[in-house]
């Protein structure tokens, strides 16, 4: 059974037709990539999937069922903006992240930091970051405890050349884990790996 099933969605903004019919399953323990460039749909598309935002037609399934919250909690995301709380330090951030997803212990907030490179400034707010380190930080939610269910929007978004190996590192331990992985991007070096 795929661990997400994508049936016939089609989504519009006003006059602008974002998907249109589309269908497509994820299967178990894949790193499927969406690719596609700017405006094609992607994060519309992923939105849709994670409950943000409502297709005009069309259903989804996560294994196999109607989609409901417990079904939500079992997977690690990131949206194209991480909306993480401003005013509260990285590791306050995941203690969040902790408390909602049922997922790790404080020990896993400082690994998935050093994974990510972000833990010497653990300690300092969400707003004073750059925006490779927001984007960091999101990466580390949407990773956190290790969620056998992952879906990340364009993650290489201003990352550096180092955070970008640092994320197929990353990806390649999910899948490594047995996780389901997916990914959007408009570059092919994520995907695949
Ligand atoms: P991608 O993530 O692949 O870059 P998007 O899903 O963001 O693509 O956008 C798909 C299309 O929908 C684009 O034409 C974009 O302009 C349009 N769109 C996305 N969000 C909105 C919005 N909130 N209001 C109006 N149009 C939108
Ligand atoms: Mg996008």
């Amino acid at each position: 059974m795929p661990v997400l099933e994508i049936n016939a969605i089609s989504k519009s903004y006003g006059k602008i037709r974002a998907l249109e019919n589309v269908s497509f399953n994820i299967p178990k323990g894949s790193v499927f990539g969406l690719l596609g460039p700017n405006g094609s749909g992607k994060t519309t598309l992923l939105s849709i999937v994670l409950d943000v935002l409502q297709a005009n037609s069309g259903v989804y399934k996560w294994f196999g069922e109607s989609p409901t919250y417990l079904h939500r909690k079992k997977i690690g995301s990131l949206l194209e903006t991480p909306n993480l709380y401003h005013y509260l330090t990285a590791v306050q951030n995941l203690r969040i992240t902790q408390t909602i997803s049922g997922r790790g212990n404080e020990g896993d907030i400082h690994a998935v930091l050093e994974k990510v490179n972000l833990h010497e400034r653990k300690n300092s707010r969400f707003s004073t970051y750059s925006l490779g380190m927001k984007q960091r930080l999101a990466i580390a939610r949407a990773i956190y405890g290790l969620p056998k269910y992952v879906v990340m929007d364009e993650p290489n978004s201003n990352l550096d050349e180092l955070g970008e190996n640092a994320l197929v590192k990353t990806v390649q331990a999910l899948k490594a884990n047995g996780s389901t992985v997916v990914i959007t991007t408009h570059r092919p070096r994520l995907v695949g790996v």
